[in-house]
């Protein structure tokens, strides 16, 4: 069964107790990519549905005091096309009612998706692996440690004016892909203005990147593992390409057939002309490639370009935002796409 419905209900609320276990949140965000919100999403099921057990994931407890799970990932859509990824979990206790589905995700379902008791939803079950021909890439944050570096770079910039950098601010502006100056001065800098400490903080860029930034741990491996799968690469970042010289160094950049940066396009992430360009450089149709990106414009990109988004949580984004802007799949790191691609026939 690859797919049913059901109907928002209170539940029993045994999964949302569930998930607030220590060991249960460490799983799923390991397993899944998935920070739980407390509380689950509860559907009352017309019967039981045959879920494919060979294809769950199981979450084992580290003691004998609490009980295993069944984890499924799922894609839950309302009759509006509002949809989410989430995990249907199954907890493995005896007389557990089957015809209730317990669904969590990053995000409190009931908003995202708008509904209340009563609603119909229908549960799609993801596929155990994804089938792709290529996989698009973000780099700052996706496959580089780099949020850290352009804050440190901008601090720097910033300090003479007696301006301070807080990280969230950073992420903030990479999470939208708006301009951190603009964002720093409240949006009433002066233009000139904002070009000098933009080109304050490129002056201290070279060293900042080379001291501060790296490839995160298992990227690497993993990009030739993809390769030599067959999966073919390319590269899409809304920057000019300031942190490509780390993965020059770390002999990774041949890794990847095409590199579309600012410099290619007229308008920014959400816009998917970057990623659009790519696919037609790769000569790849939407369906048989997906975007990884840490941050919601990256996902959002990837849907407006009609390709799969993987996010993932190392970078500027969370869980919680991947998943409002449309993530299919979240995953703890870019490491983990051997795990999850396969190259399709
Ligand atoms: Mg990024």
């Amino acid at each position: 069964m690859d797919s049913f419905e059901g109907r928002v209900s209170r539940g029993q609320g045994r999964a949302g107790v569930f998930t607030r276990l220590p060991w249960v949140t460490q799983a799923l965000l390991d397993s899944f990519g998935i920070d739980p919100w407390p509380g689950t999403l509860n559907l009352r099921l017309g019967e039981e549905p045959r879920l494919p057990a060979g294809e769950a994931r199981q979450l084992r407890p580290p003691g004998r005091d609490a009980c295993a799970a069944l984890c499924w990932v799922v894609r839950i859509g309302t009759a509006q096309g509002i949809d989410a990824t989430g995990v249907l979990l199954r907890p493995q206790v005896p007389g557990y009612d089957g015809r209730v589905a317990e669904i969590i995700a990053a995000v409190p379902l009931r908003e995202q998706l708008a509904v209340v008791e009563g609603d119909r939803i229908r549960v799609s079950l993801s596929p155990a692996t994804e089938t792709v021909r290529g996989l698009l890439l973000d780099v700052d944050g996706t496959l580089l440690d780099s949020v850290g570096a352009y804050g440190e770079a901008a601090a720097r910039a910033a300090a003479p004016l007696g301006l301070s950098v807080d990280p969230a601010m950073v992420r903030r502006s990479l999470n939208e892909n708006t301009d951190f100056w603009a964002l720093l001065l409240g949006g009433h800098g002066e233009s000139s203005r904002v070009q000098a400490l933009r080109a304050e903080a490129m002056r201290h860029w070279p060293e900042v990147r080379d001291r501060h930034v790296q490839v995160f741990d298992g990227v690497a491996a993993a990009l030739r593992e993809l390769r030599q799968a067959g999966i073919r690469l390319a590269l899409v970042t809304a920057s000019h390409g300031e942190t490509l010289p780390v993965l020059e160094r770390a002999g990774l950049l041949g890794l990847f057939e095409t590199i579309v940066t600012a410099a290619d396009v007229g308008q920014r992430k959400p816009h998917p002309e970057g990623l659009l360009l790519a696919l037609e450089r790769l000569q790849l149709c939407a369906g048989d490639v997906a975007y990884v990106g840490d941050t919601p414009v990256d996902m959002l990109a990837a849907r407006a370009a009609g390709m799969r988004a993987f996010g993932v949580l190392q970078g500027a984004g969370d869980g919680r935002l991947l998943t409002g802007a449309g993530a299919d799949r979240l995953l703890p790191g870019a490491a983990r796409l051997p795990g999850l691609c396969r190259l399709s026939a």
